[in-house]
């Protein structure tokens, strides 16, 4: 059951997933010294004058993990809840990510303390822009390249783009990622996390003999991340029964209309209230009878009590951290193969990646040259964690956490920084 015990503190996860990591792997414990804490964390206060006239102060951070293997790449994340430790452990968590997909790339990641639904257009983006100039000195196309996040979009990073151009006076297109087409963005880039997951759901089902083609998915969340998940699944033969948001949610035994629920949604600002379906909470959507559960809001949101109750035989981790060690172990003992988040939410980051790689040449791809070089990287990435899972009998998370680390010890020796 949930104890107050449970691990709640999503940076003391990151850290015990990179010693846990250390020491299966019998590296020195220098790299454990060098991974434990981010380099780099700025804290900044961004000045916004609101629609009143007010000057009004919101707390803001960025963090870079490590530049071992290249810049830091991570999205900014505007949220209530954003604090230092879930900075620091987001920025950990890119780290990982990219090093599973093997991007030339360090963990970075950035916040604001905000809440979106009481902020107008006009605030939004002057609070973009300004936490552009905040972190400025930090950022840059070699340096530290931010992308979208919970509450952040394209046009968010159009505005943060326009910022940096205004303060240096170049374009800099890879400056960041995510942003419009017209800016730089790449085709692909959108549905990008929400493919990339579901490309490694295909992998996970085939290997379980899971057919796709009528296998009932739950899906938390329905952001960029659920919402294309969901389509993704669907285009695979799934069937879609139950969303949650952070306002309510849908459910529908045969079937939710995806096409429904996103006008609805556009129309709404939640899928709570969906004609024809019935209301369901989070709570009840973990513990539907589905074969895929895909949590794509936000992290500790399985708990071990939800882990319990959870009776889908895929769990596929879109959001980062959603999964609390406890209940991590509690799904494991239970033999439900858990796809990790820095495998099933890499996605995004890879197509950021083809994003600054198309910026930096100036030539441009079209999507489906984008998609199959996606389906590619992370078909490849899964296969090398399945594979090591089967080696160290460990699961897909440990794996992921085995594979990473090694990427990072090499470049480090390769740095001459361990003895
Ligand atoms: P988003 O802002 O587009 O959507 C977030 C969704 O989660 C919304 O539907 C919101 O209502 C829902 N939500 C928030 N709190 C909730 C709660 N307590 N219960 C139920 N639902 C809740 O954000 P996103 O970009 O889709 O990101 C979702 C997750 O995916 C985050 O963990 C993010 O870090 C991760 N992620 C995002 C990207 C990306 O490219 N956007 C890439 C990799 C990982």
């Amino acid at each position: 059951m949930a104890t107050t015990l449970e691990t709640l503190n999503p940076f003391a996860t990151a850290q015990s997933q990179i010693a846990r990591a250390v020491e299966r792997l019998g590296l020195s414990s220098q790299v454990y010294e060098m991974l434990k804490e981010p380099q780099r964390v700025l804290s900044v206060a961004v000045p916004v004058r609101m629609d009143s006239g007010r000057l009004q102060t919101f707390q803001g951070f960025r963090a870079q993990h490590t530049d071992v293997i290249g810049p830091g790449k991570g999205g900014v994340r505007f949220h209530p809840a954003v604090n230092i430790d879930e900075v620091k452990a987001l920025a950990i968590w890119m780290t990982f990510k990219c090093a599973v997909l093997g991007l030339p790339y360090g963990g970075a990641k950035g916040g604001v303390v905000c809440d979106p639904s009481l902020l107008s257009e006009g605030e939004m983006e002057r609070l973009a822009r300004g936490y552009m100039r905040a972190i400025s000195p930090m950022v840059g196309p070699d340096l530290d390249i931010p992308a979208p996040d919970v509450n952040t979009s394209a046009k968010i990073m159009g505005y943060m783009l326009d910022e940096y151009r205004r303060l240096h006076a170049r374009n800099a297109p890879g400056v960041i990622t995510g942003k419009p087409l017209v800016l730089g963005g790449s085709p692909g880039r959108p549905g990008a996390t929400g493919r990339g997951c579901a490309i490694v759901v295909r992998e996970a089902a085939s290997r379980i003999g899971l057919p796709l083609k009528g296998a009932k998915v739950a899906v938390q969340g329905f952001g960029n991340v659920g919402s294309h998940t969901a389509q993704q699944l669907q285009d695979l033969g799934c069937r879609i029964v139950g969303v949650t948001d952070v306002r309510g949610g849908a459910y529908d035994p045969l079937g939710l209309d995806l096409d429904a629920l996103s006008r609805h949604t556009e129309a709404h600002g939640t899928v709570q209230g969906l004609p024809g379906a019935q209301e369901i909470t989070s709570a009840q959507l973990f513990a539907l009878d589905v074969d895929i559960l895909v949590p794509a809001a936000l992290e500790n949101q399985i708990t071990a009590s939800a882990a319990l109750s959870i009776r889908a035989k895929i769990v596929a981790e879109a959001a980062n951290g959603p999964t609390t060690p406890q209940a991590a172990a509690l799904l494991s003992e239970r033999g439900i193969l858990v796809i990790p988040d820095i495998l099933a939410s890499a996605g995004g980051v890879t197509v950021s990646y083809f994003e600054w790689v198309q910026n930096t040449m100036n030539f441009y791809w079209s999507e489906a040259e984008v998609n199959e070089k996606l389906e590619r990287m992370m078909v490849s990435a899964f296969e090398e964690i399945w594979t090591m899972s089967s080696e160290y009998a460990t699961s897909l998370r440990e794996a992921a956490y085995l594979a990473g680390v090694r990427r990072l010890a090499g470049a480090m020796a390769a740095r001459g920084w361990l003895e």
